[in-house]
């Protein structure tokens, strides 16, 4: 027993329990040994040992009890296990799960884990969030019960999941449980016990609904930046500093007629384009926008077919923290039709003021001459058979005359020339300039003309039309000095704001008669196109061109209200498009005849019946002094008379339409039964069909609506009876 009492004691001294989950010593006497020899029944019970000399401290699961040998003695029974080991892998183990726990509630991703049942195990905090699930408790509940109408695609996702499938989905849609919709990204992946068997699966969710709002926004900002770049012709060019690395967009390509699929090009590359009397000015800038200027600068380039564009570049450089530059980032704009359209309206502007101009000189100028020439025709008549004096007045007059049709081609292209205007078929206009073309433009060139059907009429001098064609026509013919092909062609054409947008042209919309005028000759560059209708402006030799030929053309169509188009490229022909606006007016009134002779001067007799006498004496006066000779009536029944007395010739009748006793009509057809060869112009106040002989005024009817200027009346006369 001292024995036993000195061991313990030394135990005491060396060793120190304490319970599990408590830190204070426990005495002796409840020590696991004093407690079975109290007579307590010990199962694991489990105490922390520490023996002080030697530091270690261990867990000890002590289970005992009394036993009785078969001396009747009583022994105790006591065996220890040491769990120390068992313990802290214990403790280690619960440490992990609430660290996975906490590092599953607290992950920025929505995730879940599942059992076999679909149950959940636990989740994220994103998920409850991302699926609007509140606190609510949700280990254990089914996946299937919190979302009832989860769509079967998931389900089968999950189905397969179970079966050791990873899928994925970069883009769906998914129904929370408030009933708002979000975008989503998901993932099922299966995990596994430790045996190795599926445990379940876990869920991956992400809310892609604000990034796709961002890449939508994005994709919608680049798409209006690219439809801006490209609605504005502009190209986005990048250079990368020091390297010199050009990146050019397609537009640019584009505007540099490079083809699209070309390497991008050098810096040398690229400002070899420009054209050599801009380099310098160019290259001046880049200086400065290598200095940290903002740039833009409008110059010249060529490109690789020729053609000569003019483009604007606005440019600006970034620069790294030392001051460097790293990069240009610039926009460049073909602005030649720009410029063009500003040429343009200053070539307008210009055309209008020397137009003004010519035409008050022009005027004034006719005013002398009409002096001029009145006296001189006096003189003239006065000097009798003066030989010596004669040639001298001649010759003024012949000046005067030339002096007059130069004012007359002033007049012209300064629009404020005297016009007669006319309801017009062009067509027969054609018709009677056809017979002559031929002798102008030679053998080498086919000229076909092509009338339209049911053309139109138009109001304009028919004098300056055929001025227009032939000008026309000369041009084509200087344009095939090899010979080519002639095509003259009418048609009505209906003119739109859309027509306007792709021509370029601003012309109120409506009816029009189109004459087109086209040679498959040399064509025009885009120099010659934006100067083509200036006065004077000639690509011909000095002596073969004068220029006056197309500003006639722009000043007749301009008056008749017209405008013109031109279709040109070198090498490709040209065509004129002439749009005159068309009219009601079924009837040609006075038929469009040949080009006018610059004198109205005749010998032949007229045979003049007009009721009228102040008519008939200004009428009579007129033709007596452009040389012919008149027979005057004064109503049908003298003109009988005069006819049947009068042995010589008579070349025309000017007739009067409606007069008391019979209409001019009736007249004609007595008259011309005895003397076909006879001439005959109508004249009346009226266009009526009832009183122009019940019948229609027919296209061969020559035709003059009083009132009519005398230089009408001369042109008229000169054509009828050459017939
Ligand atoms: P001109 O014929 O006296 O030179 P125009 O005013 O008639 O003057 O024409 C001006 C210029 O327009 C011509 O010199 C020529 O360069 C060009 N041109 C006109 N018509 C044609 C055409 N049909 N084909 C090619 N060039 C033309
Ligand atoms: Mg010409």
């Amino acid at each position: 027993m001292e024995e036993c009492r000195r061991k313990l004691a030394e135990f005491t001294d060396t060793f120190e329990v304490r319970p599990l989950d408590d830190d204070h010593l426990l005495p002796v006497a409840d020590w696991p040994m004093s407690r079975v020899q109290r007579g307590e029944v010990l199962r694991d019970w489990e105490v922390r040992i520490r023996r002080r000399d030697q530091g270690w401290e261990k867990i000890l699961a002590y289970s005992g009890w009394l036993i009785h040998s078969a001396h009747g003695e009583e022994l105790a029974f006591v065996s220890t296990s040491d769990i120390t080991e068992r313990k802290r892998a214990e403790a280690d183990l619960q440490e992990r799960e609430e660290q996975l726990r906490l590092f599953v509630e607290y992950a920025p991703a929505a995730l879940a884990m599942f059992d076999r049942e679909m149950r959940y195990l636990s989740v994220s905090r994103r998920w409850r969030a991302d699926h609007g699930l509140g606190d609510r408790e949700l280990r254990g509940v089914s996946h299937y019960e919190v979302f009832r109408e989860l769509p079967e695609r998931w389900q089968a996702a999950h189905r397969r999941g179970l079966a050791g499938e990873v899928l994925r989905e970069d883009d769906d849609c998914f129904e929370r449980v408030d009933g708002t919709v979000q975008s989503v990204a998901w993932q099922v992946r299966p995990w596994h016990d430790p045996r190795g068997e599926i445990g379940g699966i876990v869920i991956f969710t992400e809310d892609i609904t604000e990034r796709k709002r961002v890449q939508e926004t994005l994709r919608i900002s680049e798409e209006r930046l690219r439809l801006a770049v490209r609605v504005a012709a502009m190209g986005v060019w990048e250079l990368q500093l020091p390297e010199r690395v050009v990146t050019w967009s397609l537009e640019i390509f584009d505007i540099f007629g490079v083809p699209a699929d070309s390497p991008q090009p050098s810096f040398e590359d690229a400002a070899r384009f420009t054209h050599p009397d801009d380099r310098s000015r160019v290259e001046e800038q880049i200086v400065l926008l290598l200095a940290g200027k903002p740039i833009q600068v409008t110059y010249r380039i060529i490109r690789p077919d020729g053609e000569l564009r003019w483009i604007e570049i606005s440019a600006q450089a970034e620069f790294d923290a030392s001051g460097q530059p790293v990069r240009s980032i610039g926009v460049i704009r073909d602005v030649t039709e720009s410029r063009q359209l500003e040429a343009q309206f200053r070539q307008a502007q210009k055309m209008e003021a020397v137009g003004r101009l010519s035409g008050g000189v022009a005027h004034d100028f006719n005013n002398i001459l009409m002096i001029i020439t009145g006296y001189g025709d006096l003189l003239k008549e006065q000097l009798g058979s003066d030989e010596r004096l004669r040639p001298m007045i001649e010759a003024i007059l012949s000046a005067a005359n030339r002096a007059a049709s130069l004012t007359h081609q002033l007049l012209a292209f300064s629009r404020k020339q005297i016009l007669a205007p006319e309801v017009l078929d062009l067509n027969s206009i054609l018709a009677d300039l056809g017979k002559m073309l031929p002798r102008l433009i030679g053998e080498d060139i086919d000229l076909e003309i092509i009338p339209g059907n049911g053309l139109g009429r138009v109001m304009a001098d028919a004098s300056q039309i055929q001025q227009v064609v032939m000008n026309l026509v000369v041009n084509a013919r200087d344009a095939m000095p090899e010979g080519g092909r002639l095509t003259i062609e009418t048609a009505n054409a209906e003119w739109d704001d859309k027509h306007g947008r792709e021509y370029g042209i601003e012309a109120k919309p409506g009816s029009f008669v189109l004459l087109s005028v086209a040679d498959n000759g040399i064509g025009m560059d885009r120099e010659t196109r934006a100067h083509l209708f200036e006065p004077f402006f000639t690509t011909k030799d000095v002596n073969k061109g004068t220029g006056l030929g197309l500003s006639i053309v722009y000043g007749v169509v301009k008056q008749s209200g017209g405008f013109i188009w031109v279709d040109s490229e070198p090498g490709q022909g040209t065509t004129f498009k002439i749009y005159l606006p068309r009219i009601e007016e079924k009837e040609t009134i006075i038929s469009a005849t040949r080009v006018s002779p610059k004198s109205y001067r005749g010998s032949e007799t007229i045979l003049l019946v007009e009721d009228e006498p102040g008519v008939r004496e200004a009428i009579s006066h007129f033709l007596r002094a452009q040389g012919y000779t008149v027979l005057e009536a004064n109503n049908p029944s003298t003109a009988l008379e005069i006819a049947q007395e009068q042995s010589k010739r008579i070349h025309l009748l000017l007739t009067d339409m409606i007069m008391p006793e019979m209409n001019g009509r009736d007249l004609a057809k007595r008259l011309t039964a005895t003397r076909p060869e006879m001439g005959v112009l109508y004249i009346s106040g009226y266009i009526d069909r009832g009183i122009a002989g019940g019948t229609n005024i027919d296209a061969e009817m020559n035709f003059l609506q009083k009132p009519f200027g005398f230089d009408v009346l001369g042109r008229k006369l000169r054509d009828i009876p050459d017939r």
